[in-house]
């Protein structure tokens, strides 16, 4: 998760498409082998939330596709795990911590869920693109982690996962994310190095 604005956890399914050939396929479900992992965007977790609409999905869609065609080793496919990513439900943005929130990835039935509050991708803060793949590749890092190792919460373990979703985000900064994104990842990670010095 990235704290302070954005950050997130959760439950909840509905409809999918594969991520990598989302856009252009339109909507039916996957074609892949059943038992074959796969990392797809919920299309249906979009049209329900409170901004989320077909072009939230889209540019969802394209950032994750984006994600995996740049950075094949570090997300190769298939992936170890289904990994969903999906827009955060009513029920979730009702929950008290729904302010801190703008995107997490939880373990729930065995499957990593990738959840996005879709502020991010509107008002004065909203995310650019570089942004948007800099916060997803984060997020979608964790589920790859789930696959090797414990999802516990608040524990050395934690930080360890967040240590390395920030080092993965500052290792692959994009030129167009801006100042202020960069200084908010290099603050965590210094949070997160402090927090695995004091263990
Ligand atoms: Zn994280």
């Amino acid at each position: 998760m990235r704290s302070g604005r954005r950050r997130r956890r959760s439950h909840t399914t509905p409809l999918i498409l594969a991520a990598t050939i989302v856009v252009l396929g339109a909507g039916g479900p996957s074609l892949a082998a059943a038992d074959r992992p796969e990392i797809r965007v919920d299309r249906a977790s979009f049209a329900d939330s409170e901004n989320g609409d077909f072009f939230s999905y889209v540019r969802i869609a394209v950032a994750v596709g984006e994600i995996l065609h740049r950075f094949p080793e570090d997300f190769p496919q298939p992936p170890p795990i289904d990994i969903k990513i999906r827009a955060q439900n009513a029920a979730e943005l009702t929950q008290l911590d729904e302010s801190l929130s703008s995107a997490g990835c939880e373990l729930i039935d065995g499957r990593a869920e990738v959840i996005v509050n879709l502020r991010v991708l509107t008002g004065t803060r909203a995310l650019n693109d570089a942004e948007l793949r800099s916060l997803l590749g984060h997020e979608m890092r964790h589920a790859y982690q789930f696959a090797k190792g414990s999802p516990d919460g608040n524990s050395p373990d934690f930080w360890r996962r967040e240590v390395e979703a920030f080092e993965w985000e500052l290792s692959h900064d994009d030129a167009a994310v801006r100042p202020w994104y960069r200084r908010e990842t290099q603050q965590q990670l210094r949070l997160y190095y402090a927090l695995l010095d004091h263990d």
